[in-house]
């Protein structure tokens, strides 16, 4: 029933003031009712059993369902109209996989609207009777579990590119647990040791700069594309296109952060993104393929760099706009400080603090301030330019595992995406 233009029109359904109730995630209670039973949750099974309250997680099905089919569910589609954000944030939910559905996960994620998502926390009172805590939060898109990457790319990254043609420096970043879907996201679908990543947002990113760069406005500019891909792992940077190079970072003295020796390759057509992408991912500190184990203790930063082309072949030439997509190390990895693993607690820690300065960073840009805390972390040190000025702009893509037992890692998840964009909860549209 999801995702078809139509459904995308069907008003939100007027609510009174009884029927399940909504926790907002900051604060405040509102009431639900509805009679429309048409419409219930999109990826599991449609059974509301009577039969089943001993099993605690038919309990949690059952209300969930109940819960949906008091609402319209809405989701975002193709023809629906991009906005301009300086700052977007926004959550991806991915479907149950066969892992989850041979465990017999419950999708504990509800898509109520375009903008808005609720989480059904199971709960249990000191009595034990059990009971749902729905935790809804707004975001400027939420995108549900039948949104492919090029719905997401539309939204999000699609409108940087068109930035960086303007002059923008800017950055688009896939956050989320591990197993969430930040590399399918990023850099497409990943099977056993293959990768497709055509569909990837990296890809589709290549795809657009070179669409662009030969439109009349922007012919005059006469620029080139250079590609950059590394590493940061534990406070180091590695270059993935040279051989995994260890690179150091330096600050000049007009502030000015570089890579040095960070190697950029001169791309000429999509197809070749696509290639240099795969081989950066074999020399990830991991390898893509096993992703879920070591890749997750990683920041990956691919970079598309517009230059005017050099007449003088060798000396340097500014920066015209830059494109950074980062797949960021899983986020459950920061809590990884208690561990009895030194390696790991460093590796822990490190992240924690990244992913902090990075909030922190992207909060102080939404205010304008001047005072920018870009050096509390490795990772914002060497994004400084894109924090900065007047034409930078960024994108936070949540990434979400239904499955009730990622519950505690996905209302972190929201909890953190919510703290970078702070919209208000009032006004919206009725969930
Ligand atoms: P992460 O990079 O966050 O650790 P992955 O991107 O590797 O997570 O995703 C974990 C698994 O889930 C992969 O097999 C991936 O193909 C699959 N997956 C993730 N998101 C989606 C999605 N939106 N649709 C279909 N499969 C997905
Ligand atoms: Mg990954």
């Amino acid at each position: 029933l999801q995702g078809t233009t139509q459904d995308c029109q069907l008003p939100p359904k007027t609510l009174d003031k009884k029927g399940p109730s909504i926790r907002q995630n900051r604060g405040g209670e509102i009431s639900r009712k509805g009679r429309d039973k048409r419409l219930i949750q999109e990826s599991q099974p449609r059974r509301v059993s009577k039969f089943s309250t001993n099993n605690p997680k038919n309990f949690f099905l059952d209300k969930i369902l109940e819960f949906q089919s008091a609402l319209h569910l809405q989701s975002l589609c193709p023809l629906d109209q991009v906005q301009n954000h300086k700052i977007c944030v926004c959550v991806r939910k991915r479907p149950l996989n066969k892992r989850d559905v041979r465990a017999k996960e419950v999708d504990i994620i509800t898509v109520a609207t375009q903008n808005c998502i609720v989480v059904h926390e199971p709960r249990q009172k000191v009595d034990l009777t059990r009971y749902l805590e729905n935790v809804k939060f707004r975001f400027d898109y939420v995108f549900d579990s039948h949104a492919d990457n090029d719905l997401v790319y539309r939204f999000t990254a699609q409108p940087l590119v068109q930035a960086i043609f303007e002059g923008a420096m800017v950055t688009c970043f896939a956050y989320g647990q591990t197993g969430s879907g930040k590399t399918h996201t990023m850099g497409g679908t990943c099977s056993g040791k293959s990768h497709e990543g055509s569909h990837g947002i990296y890809a589709l990113a290549a795809r657009d700069v070179f669409e662009l760069i030969i439109q009349q406005r922007y012919q005059s500019l006469n620029l080139a594309v250079f590609a950059a891909y590394f590493e940061l792992y534990a406070s180091k940077v590695f270059d993935l296109l040279n051989g995994k190079a260890r690179l150091h970072v330096m600050e000049d003295k007009r502030g000015q952060v570089h890579v040095v020796g960070l190697k950029e390759i001169l791309v000429t057509d999509a197809s070749q993104i696509l290639s240099l992408v795969n081989a950066g991912n074999c020399n990830r500190t991991t390898g893509q393929t096993s992703m879920n184990t070591n890749s997750s203790r990683s920041h990956a930063i691919f970079q598309l760099i517009l230059r005017p082309k050099s007449l003088h072949p060798g000396c340097p030439v500014p920066v015209h706009g830059k494109l950074s997509l980062i797949d960021l190390a899983g986020n459950e990895r920061g809590a990884d400080t208690a561990s009895s693993d030194r390696q790991t607690r460093r590796e822990g820690a490190d992240i924690n603090v990244s992913l902090l300065a990075l909030k922190e960073c992207i909060r102080a840009m939404s205010e304008n301030q001047t005072h920018q805390p870009f050096r509390g972390s490795k990772l914002t040190l060497i994004l400084r330019d894109s924090f900065v000025g007047e034409r930078a702009r960024t994108c936070m893509i949540a990434t979400i595992s239904p499955a009730l037992s990622c519950c505690e890692h996905t209302l972190n998840t929201l909890r953190y995406a919510d703290r970078v964009k702070e919209l208000p909860l009032e006004g919206e549209t009725e969930v």
